[in-house]
C-alpha cells in the first residue's frame, strides 16, 4: 500500500493505492489466476501435465502462465485483438499459445470467452477457467486485497474505488470491507463506453459501445463476479481524465503504471472531493506501464486516439514517436 501524496495533498485526504504493479506477474490479476487454477485443482478439474485455458485481456493469462510454469500445466490463452502487443510478447516470452481472436460482443459465440471454453471442451485434461463468471476470482480478492487494505489502514479506510473488468476486485474487496464496516463507501470507477455505470446509478443496461483506450477495465455485461455486489455508487471516468492522471503519476508520484491505475486515481480524487478532508480513500495501481509502452506513451497512437491534448504539456517530452 502506498501513499500518493501529490493527489492527497491536493485533496486533504490520504489517497492510498495497493501497489499491484509489483506483483510476480506485473499485474493485480496474478491474485485471481491463484485462486481460479487452485479451484479448478480442488474441484478435481485438471491434473498434473494438463491445460489451462483462459479468455483474457492479458494481464490474467501472464498471470495464469506464470503458475502454469510453477506448477507444470499447459497454458493456451485467447485474447481478443485490440490488446496491446507487449502483453501478447510477455505471454509468449513466459511460454503461453497466445491466440489473438477478433474482439466481438459477448453474444458473439466467436467471443474470446467462447472460443475459450471450445477449445478446452475440446482437448483431454483442459480447464477453461472462466475469470468472468467463475466466482473464486472474487474469492481471491475477499481473502487477500480485502483483508490487506483493512490491516494496512488499521480499519480507517472511509471508501474504496476500483475500475471492472471481470469485477473481481471491486466485488471482492467491498464485500469484505462491509463485512467488518458497513459504512466504508464502496464506488466503482467504470470508463466511458462500460455499461456497468448506467446499470449500478440508473438500472438500465444498454450495449457497450467499448470506445476507451484503457485495457482490462469496461464491461458489456453483468457478470457473475460483480452480480450482488455491495456497491453504493458509481461514477464514469472519460479517458481524457484516466491518460492526464497516468502521466501525473509517472511525473508526479514516480509510478509507471498503465491507464486503469490512472482511471482509478482519479476517481480516487473525485471520491476524496466528494467526502472531504480527513478521509482515507484506497485504490489500486493495477498495472506496470511498460505493458503500454507503444500505446499510452506513444505521440502518434495518442493523436489517433485524440488523447494527445490529454497529456499535461510539461510532460510531453515523454512522448516516444
Ligand atoms: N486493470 C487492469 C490493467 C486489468 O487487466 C484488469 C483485469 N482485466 C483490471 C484492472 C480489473 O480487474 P478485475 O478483473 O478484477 O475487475
Amino acid at each position: 500500500m502506498i501513499k500518493l501524496h501529490g493527489v492527497s495533498k491536493e485533496t486533504g485526504c490520504d489517497i492510498l493505492a495497493k501497489a499491484e504493479f509489483l506483483n510476480p506477474g506485473g499485474s493485480v490479476k496474478d491474485r485471481a489466476a491463484l485462486f481460479l487454477i487452485k479451484d479448478a485443482q480442488e474441484k478435481g478439474l485438471i491434473s498434473p501435465g494438463g491445460t489451462v485455458v483462459e479468455g483474457t485481456a492479458g494481464n490474467t493469462g501472464i498471470g495464469l502462465a506464470h503458475i502454469c510454469n510453477a506448477l507444470g500445466y499447459k497454458c493456451v490463452i485467447y485474447m481478443p485483438n485490440t490488446q496491446s502487443q507487449e502483453k501478447i510478447d510477455m505471454l509468449t516470452v513466459l511460454g503461453a499459445d497466445v491466440r489473438p481472436v477478433p474482439a466481438v460482443p459477448f453474444d458473439d459465440p466467436n467471443n474470446y470467452n467462447h472460443q475459450a471454453k471450445r477449445y478446452a471442451d475440446s482437448i483431454p485434461n483442459a480447464v477453461w477457467t472462466n475469470q468472468f463468471d467463475n466466482t473464486a476470482n472474487r474469492r481471491a480478492h475477499v481473502v487477500t486485497t480485502g483483508p490487506e487494505i483493512w490491516e494496512q489502514t488499521d480499519g480507517k479506510v472511509n471508501a474504496v474505488t476500483f475500475g471492472s473488468g471481470t469485477g473481481g476486485t471491486m466485488a471482492g474487496v467491498a464485500t469484505y470491507l462491509k463485512s467488518k464496516n458497513p459504512a466504508v463507501k464502496t464506488v466503482l470507477a467504470d470508463p466511458q463506453g462500460s455499461v456497468l455505470y448506467k446499470w449500478f446509478s440508473e438500472g438500465k443496461l444498454e450495449r457497450s459501445d467499448g470506445s476507451s483506450i484503457t485495457e482490462g477495465i469496461g464491461q458489456g455485461r453483468v457478470t457473475a463476479n460483480m452480480k450482488g455486489a455491495p456497491i453504493d455508487e458509481a461514477i464514469c471516468i472519460l479517458d481524457t481524465e484516466a491518460v492526464e492522471m497516468t502521466y501525473r503519476l509517472l511525473h508526479e508520484e514516480g509510478f509507471y503504471v498503465g491507464a486503469s491505475s490512472g482511471l482509478n486515481v482519479a476517481a480516487a480524487v473525485r471520491v476524496a472531493q466528494d467526502l472531504g478532508p480527513g478521509n482515507v480513500v484506497v485504490t489500486c495501481l493495477c498495472d506496470t506501464g511498460q505493458r503500454y509502452f507503444t500505446r499510452l506513451f506513444s505521440r502518434s497512437w495518442l493523436d489517433e486516439k485524440g488523447l494527445l491534448s490529454a497529456v499535461p504539456e510539461q510532460y510531453r517530452f515523454s512522448l516516444t514517436s
